[in-house]
């Protein structure tokens, strides 16, 4: 499958590239007593910044027919509603997520958590967490389309990871970070004489090297590079202009 965040192959919903810029808002463990058949059953749920996982009661209907505890792991941003309903008899949290990208198996599977007692807690942290799944989202992407769409200096290409192609539809997000400013290009002003033609290319270069760090930047905010990859192509960058 498709990572829905950039896109790019994967074994689940979100990359292993992705996953590494994960950061866990919420997590419980606990175990339900009196369960089916007066049986203990161990649960567990986690929320980061980009998905839902953990071990739940799984069903394809919302009444819970026929549903069985398994491992779960979904992209934050399929989970269409958070609420308490009645399940087995007894108040439970249940988590609808829903998949409707055209790259994946579409899906739709309702997550129940028989005597999970902190459903306040949890959905405040699964609408924080939409929230910073979003602005993530949109970061990656970006990164990526910036990365894509201008040749790196051949240098610094080496130690930069191939950019993933960007989604082709993705998915809308609810709260979009603001874009960097565009770099303003460098004003084409017709030279009139052999000093002003030296004083716009000198401009030109120091815009390109403006943008250029501006991009290095983008890829160590993001993980990509880390602070000494980063100083390093600093310094290469430097030593050409
Ligand atoms: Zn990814």
């Amino acid at each position: 499958m498709k990572c829905l965040i950039c896109g790019s192959d994967s074994a689940g919903e979100v990359c292993n590239k992705c996953s590494r810029l994960e950061k866990i808002l919420y997590q419980k463990e606990w175990t339900n007593k009196g369960g089916f058949m007066r049986k203990s059953e161990d649960f567990r749920i986690v929320v980061s910044n980009m998905r839902i996982s953990g071990r739940v009661a799984i069903s394809d209907k919302s009444s819970g027919l026929n549903a069985r505890t398994d491992n779960m792991s979904h992209y934050l941003l399929n989970i269409q509603d958070c609420s308490q309903v009645n399940y087995q008899g007894k108040s439970t949290v249940m988590v609808k997520i829903e998949n409707t990208s055209g790259e994946n198996a579409q899906y739709t599977r309702y997550c129940f958590l028989p005597g999970f007692e902190e459903a306040d807690q949890l959905i405040a942290a699964i609408a924080d967490g939409k929230q910073k799944a979003a602005t993530l989202t949109d970061r990656i992407r970006q990164t990526n389309g910036i990365a894509s769409s201008t040749p790196a200096p051949a240098s610094a290409a080496a130690s930069i990871p191939t950019p993933a192609p960007r989604p082709a539809a993705p998915t809308p997000t609810p709260a979009p970070a603001p874009r960097p400013a565009a770099p303003t290009p460098a004003p084409a002003a017709a030279p009139s004489s052999y000093d002003t033609v030296a004083l716009s290319s000198v401009a030109s270069d120091i815009n390109e090297f403006e943008t250029k760090i501006k991009k290095l930047k983008v890829l160590r905010d993001n993980g990509i590079l880390s602070e000494e990859e980063y100083q390093a192509e600093k310094k290469k960058l430097v030593s050409i202009f």
